[in-house]
Order: structure tokens, then C-alpha cells, then sequence
């Protein structure tokens, strides 16, 4: 009986150390369920916007033509950046998938979590990010 209830023990304990590897990997679980969420939020604004472009319609005036035409080439741009942002998603996933989740771009360091859990779609690290938006700022100049 003794021997049993150590054996029961030793199993225990290998599960506690499964428990702790599998938390990272349920964080990134979490993530991945959030990013497939979003992108279906996206999605449907996508075809939202999209049922809402003015189509067949004969405008009666040039007026309303040329105002017609900046309200379409402005949802066609929010639809550019929708279609950035989706890529972006579809990326992270495919990171998640491939085990090269949360791996800077730029230094190959791990990202933090909670900067993962806050925007799932960066691919750099806090530095990284900062000194590439410094560089962007010096561009602009
Ligand atoms: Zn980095």
C-alpha cells in the first residue's frame, strides 16, 4: 500500500511541472483565440463598409457625383488599412502555429507577455519598437 501511495506522489509532481510549461502555452491559446476574434470583427466591418458603397447609383448632379466619389475613395482606403491590420492578424497566427510567436524580428530576444497580451500583432520588442519609431521620426524630418 505504501509503495502505491509513493508512486501516486511521484506522478504529481510530474504533473505540476507539465501545468507550468503548458500556462505559456495556454497564454498563447488565449492570444490566438483573441487575434481569430478580431479578425473576425474585422471581417464583418470589412463587409459592412463594403455594403455601404454607394454602387449602381445615377446622381442627379455632378455636385453630388464629386462628393459621392470622396466618401468611396475614403472607404476604399479604410479598407486598405482594415486590409493591413488583417494581414498583420493572419501573420500572428501563422507565428503562433509555426512556434515563432513572441520572437523580436529585429534582436531575436522573446517579446514580453504582457506586451503579447496587450498587441498580439507586434513583432518587436519593446526596445526594437522604440528605436525603429525614433528612426521613423528622424526620416520624417
Ligand atoms: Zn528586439
Amino acid at each position: 500500500m505504501v509503495k502505491k501511495k509513493s508512486i501516486k506522489v511521484a506522478k504529481k509532481a510530474k504533473a505540476k511541472k507539465t501545468v507550468r510549461i503548458s500556462l505559456k502555452e495556454k497564454k498563447m491559446r488565449e492570444i490566438k483565440k483573441e487575434l481569430i476574434a478580431q479578425k473576425k470583427a474585422l471581417l464583418s466591418e470589412a463587409v459592412e463598409a463594403l455594403n455601404k458603397l454607394p454602387g449602381q447609383i445615377v446622381f442627379p448632379d455632378l455636385g453630388d457625383q464629386a462628393s459621392a466619389e470622396i466618401d468611396r475613395s475614403f472607404m476604399l482606403r479604410l479598407r486598405g488599412r482594415e486590409r493591413k491590420l488583417l494581414k498583420k492578424i493572419e501573420d500572428a497566427i501563422d507565428r503562433i502555429e509555426q512556434g515563432l510567436f513572441g520572437i523580436c524580428d529585429r534582436c531575436g530576444e522573446a517579446i514580453d507577455i504582457k506586451r503579447l497580451e496587450a498587441r498580439p500583432v507586434t513583432t518587436m520588442c519593446i526596445e526594437c519598437k522604440t528605436q525603429q519609431e525614433e528612426e521613423e521620426k528622424l526620416r520624417e524630418k
